[in-house]
């Protein structure tokens, strides 16, 4: 049965309310292409509220500014105590509208997402600054104060889990936001910002407004009273916030991009466990992860055997619904990727490479794309590459106007693309390689650095890897390993700044040296 849907407005000053202009959107399950419900669509007028709405709940003298670190952490906690009582419900909306399978949502729910809040909102009262051994008679001292109004911008792959990581380093950092969901999954947000208002969190504190990238998007990253944007998404709408962040204002910004993250096999690694590991780096969330290993470079005298076992991991998935326990491979989040992941399958045949398993959709109805297997890839392959966007009219017509919109409302901006440049999509392309000094420079030779991984039983080798790697995680043995102690960072054009870990919070600071002149010397 489908999640109860409890709200569709927009959440500005801790009310529920309509957009201004009226309008509202569809949203779907991805599982079917239904329309699960019509939610408000805020753009410019809204976005305005919001801001306005946040920018007195940060005036100096507001209940949050001079509310205690500890209380903030409190309140934060509480918070965490009341996702977890909400899971299931979280989970089954992430599921019904994100298409992730609810077994997932249910374990990322229980432990990454309340982890992640419980270990964030500690931060709340460890920010310090610290004291300055300024020559003369004088004594100085560093002050860690919030940015001020933060507009956080999200993607629709990991809805809940990336709302929490950045809202909850917000407000631990004691700044107020306005939070921009992805246009394809606008409601989860909607139910953490009632859990947040129940929680205690002041009225202005945390707005959502929903809404499509051009429109409230834009409004938000050129608004002159926000004062830091934190983004996660593509690399074209990265480059395009960077751009606007400094047009009206100096404003503070944090990217999270894309990635096109490479797992090597050397020949010495247990393919009893690399080759499952390297399945469920790029097959987990059907592909659609920033950190997907979707480059797998296999030492040549293990390639014919780690292609075998990669083929039959593949074909052994359970594909179906998201809602059932069994199910290993749920759909794709829309048309619009739906089709631009068949436009890159498509590209990589007519490039060369092979398809050993999958490569073709399933079923009738809703985004699903079978596990699919390239061999004989090559680096100069698109495939392999992920920079160019393929813009395909649909074999889908399903959902086709939310499809256009999308797409124009990208092309307007950005003419090269309308949306993420990656496959986004279950295609493990496997390439073939001879030495290590060969596959780091291979690995390395793109503009992505999110993530790599290597299996391997040589300790010099991941050393090796660990070290020389153009990248922000390396996974030795493992992939997909993180937590909320963990920094997550990216290199060269996957990221600037740093979510999780203690730096967390630093993103949502600004650092005063205070100087106090002394008659004599302290
Ligand atoms: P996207 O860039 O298309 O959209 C992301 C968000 O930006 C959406 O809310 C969208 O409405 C908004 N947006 C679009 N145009 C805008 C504009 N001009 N101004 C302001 N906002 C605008 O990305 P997506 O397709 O939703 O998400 C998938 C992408 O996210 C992939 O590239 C993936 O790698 C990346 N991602 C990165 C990380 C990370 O931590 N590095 C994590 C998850 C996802």
């Amino acid at each position: 049965m489908a999640p109860e849907i409890k709200y569709t407005k927009l959440f500005i000053d801790n009310e529920w309310v309509d957009a201004v202009s009226g309008k509202t959107f569809d949203t779907y399950n991805p599982h079917d292409g239904s329309v699960i419900a019509t939610v408000a669509e805020g753009d410019e007028a809204d976005i305005n509220l919001a801001v306005a709405a946040a920018k007195r709940a940060f005036h100096r003298n507001s209940e949050w500014r001079l509310m205690d670190a500890s209380q903030r952490w409190a309140i934060l906690d509480k918070f965490a105590d009341l996702v977890q009582r909400d899971s299931q419900y979280l989970a089954e909306l992430e599921c019904c509208n994100n298409g992730m399978l609810l077994s997932s949502a249910i374990m990322s729910l229980k432990y990454g997402v309340v982890e992640n809040i419980r270990y964030l909102a500690s931060l709340a009262d460890k920010i310090q600054g610290d004291t300055i051994p300024l020559n003369g008679e004088v004594f100085a001292y560093t002050l860690k104060q919030p940015v001020g109004v933060c507009g956080l911008i999200l993607p629709w792959n990991g809805p809940i889990l990336l709302f929490v990581v950045k809202v909850v380093a917000a407000l631990a950092a004691g700044c107020t936001v306005v939070v921009k969901p992805a246009e394809q999954t606008p409601l989860t947000a909607l139910v953490l910002a009632a859990l947040l208002q129940e929680a205690g969190v002041p009225a202005g504190v945390v707005n959502v407004v929903n809404g499509f990238g051009v429109g409230a998007g834009t409004a938000l990253t050129h608004h002159p009273d926000v004062a830091k944007i934190s983004f996660t998404g593509s690399l074209e709408v990265g480059k395009l916030i960077q751009q606007a962040a400094g047009a009206n204002n100096l404003k503070r910004v944090t990217l999270e991009l894309g990635g096109k993250s490479p797992l090597v096999i050397m020949d010495d690694a247990d393919l009893n466990v690399a080759i499952p590991y390297a399945a469920f780096s790029i097959f987990s969330h059907q592909g659609q992860m920033c950190i997907a290993a979707s480059r797998v470079y296999v030492q040549s005298r293990i390639y014919d055997k780690f292609v075998q076992g990669a083929v039959a991991m593949a074909k052994k998935r359970v594909i179906g619904n998201p809602t059932d326990p069994a199910t290993e491979h749920g759909p794709q989040i829309d048309a619009e990727m739906f089709n631009k992941v068949m436009g890159y399958i498509e590209s990589g045949k007519k490039d060369g490479a092979k398809v050993l398993t999958g490569g073709k959709r399933v079923g009738n109805t809703g985004y699903y794309i079978e596990p699919t297997v390239f061999v004989d890839v090559t680096d100069d392959m698109k495939i392999a590459k992920e920079e160019e966007c393929l813009l395909l009219i649909s074999p889908i017509e399903h959902n086709f106007h939310l499809t256009l919109l999308h797409m124009t409302s990208h092309l307007s901006v950005c003419p090269r693309s309308y949306g993420t440049s990656q496959i986004f999509g279950p295609v493990q392309c496997i390439l073939k390689f001879d030495t290590l000094e060969e596959v780091i420079d291979r690995c390395n030779n793109t503009n992505y650095g999110l993530a790599a991984g290597i299996f391997t039983n040589d300790l010099n080798t991941a050393l090796q890897f660990g070290k020389h790697a153009e990248v922000g995680k390396v996974w030795i043995n493992t992939y997909l390993m993180m937590g909320p102690q963990a920094p997550s960072c990216g290199w060269k054009d996957s990221s600037i700044g740093i979510e999780n870990g203690l730096q967390s919070v630093d993103a949502f600071l600004e650092l005063k040296t205070v100087t106090i002149n002394l008659p004599k010397k302290f």
